[in-house]
């Protein structure tokens, strides 16, 4: 057990010297009366003790909440005079060390707290929070706070990477750097430029890689500031660049597909046409059922994939452009236990009716009214549902309330682009049949997917030696779009090698990239470059 004196030794563990002479509530305050002890002060001019005090006056100290109150220390401080001749001080007031500072109205464990305050969830927010907290602190004094916080020590950074983002609602840029090997961020940059780049690189010798993307803005700066460093270019900005260039290739051939469109499919509502045809029009043709565990596989799969890249801090966006998948997918197997996926992926299995819906409003349409005789079709050709739900299907169908399926239409270049970036195994039947067709109807876009899956290939597998020979094909036969990004590949070539040879990435900065957004959004915009330069290396994640 403590006495009074022990209590207020555990208040304030770190301050000597100070004497609670009581305490009382008033109203919502608890009010600390307090004096300094001791019996002289030290002059902060001349470092020599002074006992002759001039006069005693209170001060008033905001501290942390206690028992839910607002708490407000009244100290009764000395004015000592400093009677040392050479002094060019004559008075001074004591400071209690660890408790109070020169004009300061808070507390220093207070301005802690109400610094992390700030820190955690900005001055807005912050103020709001403090409140309930029983601290006074609005949003101009959390910022002032804020900009009190010191950098963080420098320590040496060997891989460095570094990354744009966008300032003052994207119209100027800044730079980022962040340690690699520790993800952290280390310094923030307030232009875009290579020579401020290859300025701060200059004050740091020590790094030895740069990872990037192909801007011409760091190649530069980092060659001017840092000669002895090797280049890296990111290899998700790499593929990130193929997949552009695949895209605009299946932009540029969709004249191509509409063709094959025309070929293979008829009007749905020709009653001439015959069951061989009927296969070939709707969505898409009955596969065999695929192994249970093939479709486990590739949820287990998508799911290592989503999360590798979320830690990477991708956005759930940019994760959908690089897998091929909708924003709906991506978050769904981001924010989904793995169990749950696999268990509905075992039910969605059993979803087979879908398959044949297609079918089944040709035939009806057709007059194959007979939920009995329709049942006997599909199940020949693979249906392993139960003959209920098709009666029940039938019956929709008879009763006009059945949703009509759409006939196939040509895919978008940007979901062709999906299935040509995608590992084939990482495909679903229908989309494998949907590209084989795509690809049949277009030799280039056949020709895109073949290299592309080789770069892919050669990224994955880090075989950076490879590279010359991808590029030489490229130019020889590879359409237009690709061709440019060979030739791309070319003007920054040994950063683009060591790409893939390297085990190093930027992933870490595209992460920071977005921390960035949210401080930017989280104050509105309105915060200055030296406030967000604070909060972004104030709390690393
Ligand atoms: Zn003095
Ligand atoms: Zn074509």
């Amino acid at each position: 057990m403590v006495g009074a004196r022990g209590f207020w030794e555990l208040v304030w563990p770190e301050v000597e010297g100070l004497v609670v002479d009581g305490a009382r509530v008033v109203g919502e305050m608890l009010r600390i009366d307090a004096h300094g002890g001791g019996s002289a002060g030290l002059c902060p001019a001349c470092r020599c003790e002074a006992t002759r005090v001039h006069d005693v006056y209170t001060r008033r100290l905001a501290d942390r909440p206690l028992g839910g109150r607002r708490v407000v220390v009244f100290l009764r401080v000395r004015r000592f005079r400093c009677d040392e001749v050479s002094c060019w001080k004559r008075t001074f007031v004591e400071q209690i060390a660890r408790l109070t500072t020169r004009y300061g109205r808070l507390t220093d464990a207070l301005a802690r707290m109400v610094q992390a305050i700030g820190v955690a969830v900005g001055g807005r927010a912050g103020a709001r929070l403090a409140t309930h907290l029983g601290v006074r602190a609005g949003h101009d004094s959390i910022v002032r706070r804020l900009r009190k916080l010191p950098d963080p020590p420098s320590s040496s950074v060997r891989v460095l990477g570094v990354d744009e983002f966008a300032f003052r609602r994207g119209r100027t840029y800044g730079t980022i750097l962040i340690d690699v090997e520790t993800h952290r961020p280390i310094d923030l940059l307030p232009d875009r430029s290579a020579d401020t780049f290859a300025a701060w690189l200059a004050e740091h010798p020590e790094v030895e890689i740069i990872c990037r993307d192909r801007c011409r803005v760091f190649g530069e700066g980092g060659r001017r500031g840092a000669p002895q460093a090797e280049h890296v270019a990111d290899r998700w900005h790499l593929l990130h660049s193929l997949t552009s260039a695949v895209e605009r290739t299946a932009h540029a051939h969709r004249a191509c597909l509409r063709k094959d469109v025309e070929y293979t499919v008829p009007e749905v509502r020709d009653e001439a046409v015959d069951l061989a045809n009927a296969r070939a029009l709707i969505e898409s043709p009955p596969p065999m059922d695929p192994p249970g565990n093939q479709i486990l596989a590739r949820t287990r799969q998508r799911h290592a994939d989503v999360h590798d890249l979320r830690e990477r801090g991708y956005t759930i966006s940019a994760i959908g452009r690089v897998l091929g998948l909708d924003r709906k997918t991506v978050r769904r197997f981001a924010t989904t236990d793995l169990d749950e996926l696999l268990a509905s992926a075992r039910v969605r299995r059993t979803g087979e009716i879908d398959r044949f819906r297609a079918y089944l409003q040709h035939r009806f349409h057709a007059g194959a009214t007979n939920a009995a005789g329709l049942f006997r079709e599909i199940h020949e050709q693979g249906y392993r549902g139960s003959r209920v739900v098709v009666t029940k299907y039938v019956a929709t169908m008879r009763s006009g309330t059945a949703v009509p399926e759409a006939r196939r239409v040509i895919p978008s270049p940007r979901r062709i682009t999906s299935w040509i970036m995608r590992r084939p195994e990482n495909l679903g039947d229908n989309e494998r049949s949907d590209l084989d067709r795509v690809l049949a109807a277009c030799p280039d876009l056949a020709t895109a997917h073949a290299l592309a899956g080789d770069f892919a290939a050669i990224t994955r597998e880090r075989r950076g030696s490879d590279l010359p020979d991808w590029v030489a094909r490229v130019l020889a036969d590879g359409p237009q779009p690709l061709q440019s990004f060979a030739i791309s590949l070319q003007t920054d070539w040994d950063a683009v090698v060591n790409g893939p040879t390297l085990q190093w990435s930027s992933g870490a900065v595209e992460g920071q990239v977005n921390r960035i957004k949210f401080l930017k959004r989280r104050s509105y915009g309105r915060a200055s470059f030296e406030l967000l330069r604070t909060l972004v290396l104030a709390q690393p994640p």
